[in-house]
């Protein structure tokens, strides 16, 4: 039971430090990532805490991606088990996705908590874990160069919630597309992605499944469409003016 009152100003935010915290003490979430979560949450803040219609649109040219995909692979780390296991689930069986297991401060005992979270939430096929199937992206250093031969080794769309810079870029030199959710606008991350989501992935995954689901019924040319009018670099430079915006009314009336 959490102990915020909804009445807090600030209580979503602090709901979801809560489940980071709790992922944390059940040996889910790495000290790196609460810090990660602190440097998204002040982007957060500079978004005003919502969807914006940058995000939006990425949020549709993300699921038409998807539909369109032939093996799409969603990678799960410590951050986005702890707070939206549920959701990777509901996505993974919406889509026909794969889930796999990726951790860039990599870990057996991390890896089975994680597993065991999806579990919990229904998933029943998990990749990443079988050491007879591990597979190396090339063009990367850290133990993320590890994947499963049958998941992202094998995919053309990766869906990669809070990634890391490098391996944003071994992904995309791996020759994949890759989809993800960083609510900072600036991070290597957000620029090397094909499809960038800049919005809190608490928020955005609940999105991302009811569009996937809309879209499900639309032919593959609509869906081309789709992706073709969607442009990743401008839709940053509109978040980076929504951001710029925010803060020259929040100056006005500082
Ligand atoms: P990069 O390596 O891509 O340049 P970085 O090193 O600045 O990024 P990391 O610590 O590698 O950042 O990754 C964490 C990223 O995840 C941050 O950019 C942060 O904005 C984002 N992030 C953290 N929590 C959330 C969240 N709940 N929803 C969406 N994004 C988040
Ligand atoms: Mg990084």
């Amino acid at each position: 039971m959490s102990l915020i009152p909804k009445s807090h100003p600030r209580a979503k935010s602090l709901l979801i430090r809560e489940k980071l915290v709790f992922g944390f003490d059940h040996g889910l979430v790495a000290k790196e990532g609460l810090l990660a979560q602190g440097r998204g949450e002040a982007f957060d803040y500079l978004l005003g805490e919502k969807t914006g219609k940058p995000a939006k649109l990425a949020i549709k040219a993300a699921a038409a991606q998807i539909m369109l995909a032939e093996l799409p692979v969603i990678s799960v780390n410590g951050n986005i088990a702890a707070l939206c296991a549920k959701e990777i689930v509901r996505l993974a069986k919406q889509t026909g996705s794969k889930i796999e297991v990726n951790l860039f401060y990599s870990n057996e005992k991390r890896k089975n908590a994680i597993v065991k979270t999806l579990k919990k939430s229904g998933a029943k096929v998990i990749l990443g874990t079988n050491f007879s199937t591990k597979a190396a992206l090339s063009g990367i250093d850290s133990a993320r160069r590890i994947v499963d031969k049958n998941g992202i080794f094998s995919s053309d769309v990766v869906i990669v919630p809070l990634e890391d810079g490098d391996r944003t870029l071994a992904l995309r030199k791996a020759g994949k597309i890759v989809i993800t959710f960083d609510l900072n606008p600036l991070s290597r991350t957000s620029q090397t992605a094909n499809i960038t989501i800049v919005d809190n992935v608490t928020r955005a995954m609940d999105l991302l499944i009811k569009n996937c689901k809309k879209l499900s019924k639309k032919n593959e040319k609509t869906l081309e469409k789709i992706l073709r009018d969607f442009d990743n670099k401008k839709n940053l430079s509109d978040t980076i003016n929504e951001i710029k915006n925010n803060l020259t009314k929040r100056s006005r009336n500082a």
